[in-house]
């Protein structure tokens, strides 16, 4: 499944869950060692493996790269949610990357790059953006930006999310109406951590929160009908478009365009929509959807993440709240 990509839209890998073995502990809370046993801790740390001690195969414009999952990470950070937000957005957003990465690692390589674990493609696996591809892009920036991702992922060394015992599928998405959407509305399967939450996010911190896109009745028949031919666009272009139908999130999950049955997702598609969250409107010789947020909706919200950690959430909050049921720890799967 492809579609337009965008800052923090991460596409769709099939469900494979795979059976780690794990040992739960609790990384996040400093103990009152002594100094001794703090130096057994940093040992027993350190035989784990951390983010740059740990490597993965990069498939980058036809050649493997072994890197750290230090080096990866940042470049993702940089390429999905960039060195602007909130350093407790960051943090969540890089945790996500991690827990994602390694859930792709443990489904084994794709038939694409058979040779590597990831690549850079975002509608295949996740953006990467190289150091010297953001200090062309960001500029002045650069220097605040890139301190501010080096920070997220060093501080967030080796953290990952479980679902009982496993990586979880840390899907995320750049912005929600309202409420994110389930796992099952946008693929076929439901995951218990991938329900519909509440997320905070509105049009005064989301450029372009709401969008518009109007098409004349000629553009919209020439779009629709280069997809899907049998549909009959004729006569009044009020009676094209029937039985649009809202899931509980108030995404588009189906209608009858031109009588052809398409899902909000095609629509999205063959339109071009930010997100499935739109209404439409047919006037005498115009089609207009009206959107809300972008992504596909599902897993954490980048913009909502930046909300509640601007009102005070941490990283694991902000994770908590998106990925129901979830508990972070060490990566411990290799
Ligand atoms: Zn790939």
């Amino acid at each position: 499944m492809r579609q337009a990509f965008g800052a923090g839209v991460l596409l769709w890998v099939a469900v494979f869950l795979p059976a780690f073995l794990f040992a739960p502990r609790q990384p996040d809370k400093p103990h009152p060692l002594l100094e001794s046993e703090q130096q057994v801790s940093a040992t027993v740390e350190i035989s784990r493996g951390s983010d740059s001690e740990q490597t993965l195969r990069l498939w980058e414009e036809g050649t493997v790269r072994e890197m750290a999952v230090e080096e990866y990470l940042r470049g993702v950070l940089r390429a999905e949610m960039g060195g602007a937000f909130h350093m407790e957005a960051l943090k969540a957003q890089t945790v996500a990357e991690r827990t994602y990465l390694y859930y792709q690692m443990a489904a084994g390589a794709k038939a694409a790059h058979p040779s590597a674990d990831v690549c850079a493609d975002p509608g295949c696996c996740t953006a990467y953006l190289a150091e010297e591809g953001a200090r062309e892009k960001w500029g002045a920036a650069f220097e605040e930006y890139e301190q501010n991702i080096r920070l997220a992922v060093s501080e967030t060394d080796n953290q990952v999310m479980y679902y009982e015992g496993e990586p979880i599928m840390a899907v995320f998405h750049s912005s929600s109406a309202g409420v994110t959407a389930t796992s099952g509305e946008v693929w076929t399967a439901d995951l218990p951590y991938l329900v519909s939450v509440e997320s905070p996010e509105s049009a005064d911190t989301v450029p372009n929160y709401h969008s518009v896109n109007t098409f004349s009745a000629e553009e919209f028949r020439t779009r629709f009908t280069a997809r899907y031919p049998d549909a009959k666009l004729t006569g009044e272009t009020a009676a094209w478009i029937k039985d649009v139908i809202h899931s509980d999130t108030g995404r588009v999950e189906s209608a009858v365009v031109g009588g052809v049955s398409v899902t909000g997702q095609e629509l999205r598609s063959v339109f071009s929509l930010r997100s499935t969250a739109f209404t439409v409107e047919t006037g005498a010789d115009s089609v207009t959807f009206r959107v809300t947020g972008y992504g596909h909706g599902v897993g954490m919200s980048q913009y909502g993440a930046n909300t509640l950690a601007q009102e005070g959430k941490s990283w694991q909050e902000i994770l908590q709240w998106y990925y129901t049921g979830i508990t972070i720890d060490d990566y411990t799967g290799r």
